[in-house]
């Protein structure tokens, strides 16, 4: 679906055949989608499947887990912790912490059992789960200050109510923002309303050359990395598990405030 599956592809071809299933598609309305997955070309004899839940560039998430009777695994890197997950239903989880966990620096796996050890014998003893998992994840010494911090953030997360809590905000935040945007002429978001990032929401505005002056009238409003991926353009709003839903409450006024100005 994207650059992170795509950096998924290129480091898992070293190993073995990979089978690849474009499941991005555009809609007949131009619209950014992910098809379903009777169109997807699985094989049937793969050893897993592995797909990236949310793509953080794009915009663009899954709204269902896929199904499989493969171990499936997947790249939660940008939306581990905003909404709950079945973790029963994977045979791995990834996930870098800088996006909504801590500093970066950290990795979170989450393994099946019976996946553990399953790893080549040449691979570094730092790389292999089960040695990892037999060492309490401290096979060498970590970066224990990202760990802290990171349990900082876990306490925090518990104190807002936890997954479920912050989950319900999430999805204020996005429908906010969304519904300002289908609202407006001046903005768009490219991507169908199913597959729609609750934590990257990527808009255009309908003239590009005004795009230098929202950056800069956004910035000056304390409103601050907007700008889109160098690879896509346009503007982007991340709204981590960190941003309150003031920040999006006071990035919708901004947004209809310059509208109106520059219509
Ligand atoms: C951010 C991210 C990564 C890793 O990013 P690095 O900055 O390269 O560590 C991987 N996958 C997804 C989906 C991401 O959003």
């Amino acid at each position: 679906t994207g650059i992170w599956s795509e950096k998924a592809l290129k480091e898992a071809k070293r190993y073995g055949d990979i089978n690849v299933v474009e499941a991005g598609i555009k809609t007949e309305d131009g619209k950014l989608a992910i098809a379903d997955q009777s169109a997807w070309n699985l094989s049937d004899d793969a050893a897993y499947v592995h797909y990236a839940d949310n793509e953080t560039i794009g915009g663009l998430q899954f709204a269902h887990v896929p199904e499989t009777d493969k171990p499936l695994v997947c790249d939660f890197s940008s939306s581990i912790l905003s909404a709950p997950i079945d973790v029963s239903k994977f045979g791995l989880i990834y996930a870098g912490a800088q996006k909504n966990i801590g500093p970066a620096g950290l990795t979170l796996v989450i393994i099946r059992e019976d996946l553990l050890d399953q790893a080549k014998p040449e691979i570094p003893s730092i790389l292999k789960y089960a040695d990892q998992a037999k060492n309490g994840s401290m096979v060498n010494t970590p970066s224990t200050y990202a760990w802290y911090l990171s349990g900082l953030v876990f306490e925090w997360l518990l104190e807002q109510g936890g997954v479920d809590a912050i989950h319900k905000v999430n999805l204020q935040k996005a429908e906010l923002l969304y519904g300002y945007i289908d609202s407006s002429d001046f903005y768009a978001n490219p991507i169908a309303k199913e597959n729609r990032s609750i934590m990257n929401v990527p808009f255009t505005l309908a003239n590009p050359e005004l795009e230098k002056q929202f950056l800069q009238e956004a910035k000056e409003n304390h409103l601050l990395n907007l700008a889109g991926h160098r690879s896509v353009g346009g503007m982007r709003a991340s709204i981590y598990n960190a941003v309150p839903l003031e920040g999006v409450q006071a990035l919708v006024s901004f947004m209809d405030d310059f509208a109106k100005r520059n219509a």
